[in-house]
């Protein structure tokens, strides 16, 4: 018997062609002409619900700083905290941390909705921990807890000092004459610096659903990165005694909604969820750390714990699973069988890992009906595409909220998203729901437009911006460094591996930028850029990965991990080092350890 025959036997409940046209129908229904263009900007008529910080001080003012530095970091989440960690363990100290917020935290400054939780395991996510000497409280940390753990990050580094808050960055434009970067911000500051490392995060900015009559709704609304507590009332932890009388409308049921929705349903009058694709939600089973456990963690372990993440997610066997939850299982589950079993051409392993795909997500569908009482509220939540084409979701409360019966499942797939806005209310099938309330958990700018992504100008060399110069796609070495864009550094997804745990990507980034700035700074040299033969032989490395992931995505229902449906036409998201985060990082390691800094180009004398 073949792989493919001997997982196909053991399944008998599901007939994989007819799963198979299931989900090329659910794609094909989701599918607009309009794309990624569907969404609306933050801006003009919608700027307030970007701009608003509910958490700092409406009246704050401050004089124009002018200042010459040495190496600006924009963005003070956890990408741009670690960039300062990693430049201090390289002995540089000399820059500062420009930050829109009032605080550190960036996705965790600003996402405080109720429920905010981190999706993957604490010990692995939250940073630092060994360096910090930090017992996270729970296996899956709350926001409040990863917010606080960004500023411990900012007291140890002595952060605090070098912070220029509630600062939001226009343009960063070279001034070849001068050997600087000119940074120019929302406060008038006139800031030179040598090198600029860009840690903007990737759900930095929010985007609202095109929906027609969106400006006409004459109730309250709010986006859920602005969660207006002040309506509301209560805080993430609940309360929310504001909503007791009113009907409230979410819109989006993707990771952000999955842990919105038990929260509003609990305190809301009436609650309406308008469902375009539903997500998967997995069993969470959180539970608090156990100190003893914790205790004998030996030097090393986070690190370790990441690695054998990583290598999991990328169907490298461990010999243990140290994290053991819901997304290990995902790996497991969808990784194509070793050994002897192994499947014996690339054709007969996209099956096994196909059919093996569809009986995870019959667990999934499963799983709702197990726990939804109503049949057809059941159906509607159930997900028919394959497992990685959407953000997995891990939640206990979300799938019983539709056992209350002040909850409404409004499911609008068959129109592409809700029809309409009115004045009063929502419109979807044909039906006026009216709302007091209408929440938007539409997501972020994460694949789209990468101009839309970074919200600022870039200007290099000769006055040439970034976003020209990639408008046909991404030009970088190892998606850090652009050709023409000297001592400028770029934190976040780009020509690189994704790690579904964000922060060790940042760290491994972190890192490599820290190391590259050191050693520029070391060698005495006035930029640091690279080459035009290294950047093409990088941008084909990435292209030649690009065309094998094509097939699994245009397969996906639409979402932000295939540019809506539209995969070729991605900014640069899906040109990524496909091997994976453990390969790369090792890719990485050694370029490092050649000493010489090959594919760049060090000029002229600081
Ligand atoms: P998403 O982009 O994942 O979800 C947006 C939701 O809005 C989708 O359900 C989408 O439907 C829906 N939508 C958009 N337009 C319409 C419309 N016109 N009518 C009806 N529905 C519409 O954003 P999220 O904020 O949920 O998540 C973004 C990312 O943020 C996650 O994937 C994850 O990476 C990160 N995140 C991480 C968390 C963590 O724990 N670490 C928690 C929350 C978020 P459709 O799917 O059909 O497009």
């Amino acid at each position: 018997m073949s792989a493919t025959e001997d997982l196909a036997a053991s399944i008998p409940t599901f007939n994989p062609d007819a799963v198979r046209e299931r989900y090329r129908q659910e794609r094909d229904k989701r599918i607009r002409d309009n794309g990624p263009d569907q969404y609306l900007e933050m801006a003009g008529t919608f700027a307030h619900f970007a701009e608003e910080d509910p958490y700092a001080d409406p009246g704050f003012t401050r004089e124009p700083i002018a200042e010459d530095f040495d190496i600006a970091i924009i963005g003070g989440g956890f990408s741009g905290l670690l960039a300062a960690a990693r430049l201090i363990e390289q002995g540089v100290s000399s820059f500062r941390i420009i930050e829109a917020g009032a605080d550190f935290g960036g996705t965790w400054y600003w996402n405080r909705y109720p429920g905010a939780q981190c999706d993957t395991e604490s010990y692995c996510y939250l940073p630092l921990l060994e360096e910090l000497g930090y017992m996270p409280k729970e296996k899956y940390s709350y926001v409040n807890e990863i917010f606080e753990h960004s500023q411990r990050v900012g007291r140890k580094y002595g952060l605090y000092e070098r912070a220029i808050l509630q600062t939001r960055v226009q343009s960063v434009d070279w001034d070849e004459p001068l050997g600087r970067w000119r940074i120019s911000t929302n406060r008038n500051d006139t800031l030179r610096v040598r090198f600029v490392v860009m840690a903007l995060g990737t759900t930095t900015r929010a985007k609202l659903p095109g929906i027609p009559g969106i400006d006409t709704f004459e109730g309250h609304s709010f986006h859920t990165s602005r969660w207006d507590y002040g309506y509301t009332g209560g805080d993430n932890t609940g309360g929310m005694t504001g909503l007791a009388d009113k009907r409230v409308a979410v819109i989006g049921t993707g990771a952000t909604a999955i842990q919105v929705i038990p929260r509003v349903a609990a305190d809301a009058g009436e609650l309406f969820v308008f469902q375009r694709t539903p997500s998967t939600v997995d069993w969470r089973r959180n539970r608090p750390t156990d100190p003893d456990w914790f205790g004998t963690q030996e030097p090393g372990w986070q690190r370790r714990r990441r690695e054998n993440f990583t290598d999991q997610a990328a169907g490298v066997p461990v010999d243990e699973d140290l994290i053991d939850d819901g997304w290990t299982r995902i790996f497991k589950a969808i990784s194509a069988p070793k050994g002897e079993n192994r499947p014996k051409t690339r054709e007969e392993r996209n099956r096994v890992v196909e059919i093996a795909d569809m009986a995870k997500m019959e667990e999934l569908r499963g799983r709702v009906d197990t726990v939804v009482a109503d049949p057809s509220t059941a159906e509607a939540l159930k997900p028919w595409y394959r497992v990685m084409c959407k953000r997995p979701t891990f939640n206990d409360e979300f799938l019983p909220a539709f056992n209350r019966t002040n909850v409404t499942l409004v499911d609008v797939s068959e129109s592409k998203g809700v029809e309409r806005i009115t004045p009063k209310g929502v419109v979807a099938n044909g039906v006026e729901h009216e709302v007091d309330c209408i929440i938007y958990a539409t997501g972020f700018e994460i694949s789209a437009n990468f101009q839309r992504r970074l919200g600022l100008e870039v200007n290099g060399r000769d006055g040439l911006s970034l976003f020209d110069h990639w408008s046909e796609g991404l030009q970088t070495l190892h998606g850090f460094t652009s050709r023409g864009f000297p001592n400028w550094f770029y934190i976040g997804v780009s020509q690189n591996a994704f790690n579904l745990n964000m922060t060790s990507m940042f760290d491994d980034q972190a890192r490599h930028i820290a190391y590259v700035i050191a050693q520029t700074v070391e060698r005495g040299a006035r930029t640091v850029e690279p080459s035009e033969g290294a950047v093409n032989d990088w941008v084909s490395l990435i292209n030649g990965f690009r065309v094998g992931g094509l097939d699994f995505l245009e397969a996906c229902t639409p979402g932000y991990y295939n540019n809506e449906g539209a995969p070729k036409g991605g900014s640069g998201f899906f040109g990524a080092y496909t091997p994976g985060p453990a390969k790369f990082a090792e890719l990485l390691e050694a370029w490092r350890a050649e000493g010489t800094l090959p594919g760049m180009e060090l000029q002229g004398t600081a």
